[in-house]
């Protein structure tokens, strides 16, 4: 991890690893395999698990660097999501519609995958598929949500968004059944207890790198004809793609009173249509977990484990809550964390696959992953076992990277587009009417 500015932090602050203890066994494997994966999340889980499906006789290693779900994948909002980066009327501007149709559809059946299989192994990650919702608050967030009408997303009034969900200033909002809620770190941990007893060595606190015959694990060659890179974020970025921080805070446990005041019975997974990212859920334990962009982007896209508890966006994230929901002004928020998204230039996930080198790689989910994850990680093993289907035909599939600017273009870029963002949603408050920032702002983005 030669880029990132290490920080003596306890692993992964999240709410969801609270209280979680490593087994602290020295990690053992040999040394070949058919196949190493490099990185314990959910692309090198889900990696694992789908070339066990097509080849159940397979041997597989798994390198952590840290601790299982120590990356994004033990630390989000837990919205298993049907949300792409890129808006659905830019993807068939730029793929066609036919494409585009093709990728919802795989989303659609991974979010239902990953609740069949989650139930199996994961039965603690309490995944449930009640939709998700963005309201809107002010006039322009409801010009713009209302725009945004689709076969998958329902425009509901105030009145019927007001039976789910009471929060202040409400003025409808958009429904979208295609989501799930769980908690993220138990679907890794019931994944991974799964793939051992199926006899998948995951090796945790073993650092590898990629290397010709397979990988160097804390220096030592481990040989493998196939090599999976899964490390997101931590990869070496190069200008392929930026870490961008998301940061996340929980309340206490909220008692059913307050819950009454608030609703949201069935926890489907809830946001504002602001231009900067939000997204929240009650929790199974009965808290609300809620988390948000705003961070700034740290020059040279060095990952600095200290903007993931940038106080600011914390303070932030806990006002945003108390205005939606002003029955919470006297409650504790216990836990602030955060970690990294990767971004490509366009904004699409990547899943590479080289026959001749036996190498892959896949990633670059910006901030929805977690579905994404389930399907490029099956597209990557159907690509390594030679298979083809309409999964393995999507338009990123083996599709060139798009670079980033150079430095320090894109240092001043991001972080500017992350600065406007924020001021076209005060913008937006402040006047009800849709912010001339963001107009100006948008087709940069090239979302
Ligand atoms: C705060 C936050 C909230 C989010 N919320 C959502 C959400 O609600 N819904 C959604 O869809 N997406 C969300 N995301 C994004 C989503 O979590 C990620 O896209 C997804 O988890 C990525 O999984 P991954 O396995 O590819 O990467 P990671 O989970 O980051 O895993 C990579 C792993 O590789 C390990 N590693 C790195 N380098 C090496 C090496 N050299 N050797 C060995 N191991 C190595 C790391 O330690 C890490 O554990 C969120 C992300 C964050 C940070």
């Amino acid at each position: 991890m030669a880029h990132i500015e290490m920080q003596d932090l306890p692993p992964n602050n999240s709410l969801w690893a609270d209280g979680y203890k490593q087994s602290g066994k020295q990690a053992e494997f040999s040394n070949s395999y058919d196949v190493a994966i490099i990185g314990g999340g959910f692309s090198g889980l889900w990696s694992a698990y789908h070339l066990l499906e097509l080849d159940p006789k397979l041997s597989i290693v798994i390198f952590e660097a840290k601790s299982l779900g120590y990356g994004a994948s033990g630390r989000n909002g837990g919205w298993v999501s049907s949300d792409y980066p890129v808006y659905r009327k830019t993807l068939e501007k730029r793929h066609g519609i036919d494409s585009a149709n093709n990728l919802f559809k795989a989303l659609f059946s991974a979010i239902d995958e990953i609740g069949q299989i989650a139930g199996q192994i994961a039965p603690k990650a309490s995944f449930v598929k009640s939709g998700t919702l963005m309201f809107a608050r002010n006039k322009a967030q409801e010009k713009r949500l209302e725009e945004s009408v689709d076969s998958e997303h329902t425009w509901k009034s105030a009145g019927e968004i007001g039976e789910l969900i009471k929060v202040s200033k409400l003025r409808g909002g958009l429904f979208n059944p295609q989501c799930a809620t769980v908690d993220p770190f138990q679907l890794v941990l019931g994944l991974a207890r799964y793939l051992r007893r199926r006899g998948v060595v995951i090796a945790e606190g073993v650092f590898a790198t990629h290397t010709d015959r397979g990988v160097l694990a804390n220096s030592s060659l481990v040989k493998a004809p196939i090599v999976i890179r899964a490390s997101e974020a931590f990869s070496d970025p190069g200008r392929e793609f930026i870490p961008l921080y998301s940061l996340m805070i929980a309340s206490e446990v909220l008692p059913e009173e307050i819950w009454d005041q608030i609703g949201v019975k069935n926890r489907f997974t809830f946001a504002e249509g602001t231009h900067l990212v939000n997204y929240a859920q009650r929790t199974t334990d009965n808290r609300l977990a809620i988390g948000g962009r705003g961070a700034s982007y740290p020059f040279g896209s060095k990952l600095i484990e200290a903007k993931e508890m940038t106080n600011s966006v914390h303070q932030s994230l806990e006002r945003m809550a108390k205005r939606w929901f002003p029955v919470l002004e006297s409650v504790k928020f216990t836990h602030a964390w955060g970690g990294a998204v990767a971004i490509t230039r366009n904004w699409e996930p990547y899943v590479q696959f080289d026959k001749a080198t036996g190498y892959g790689r896949l990633g670059g989910y910006a901030g929805d992953g977690v579905t994404m994850s389930y399907l490029a990680s099956k597209i990557l093993a159907e690509l390594i076992a030679g298979r083809e289907s309409e999964i393995s035909n999507l338009h990123f599939v083996n599709d060139k990277i798009r670079k980033w600017e150079i430095e320090p273009l894109r240092y001043l870029a991001v972080n500017s587009l992350v600065k406007l963002s924020g001021i076209a949603d005060k913008e937006e408050a402040r006047t009800g009417r849709p912010s001339l920032v963001s107009k100006l702002i948008s087709p940069l983005i090239l979302r």
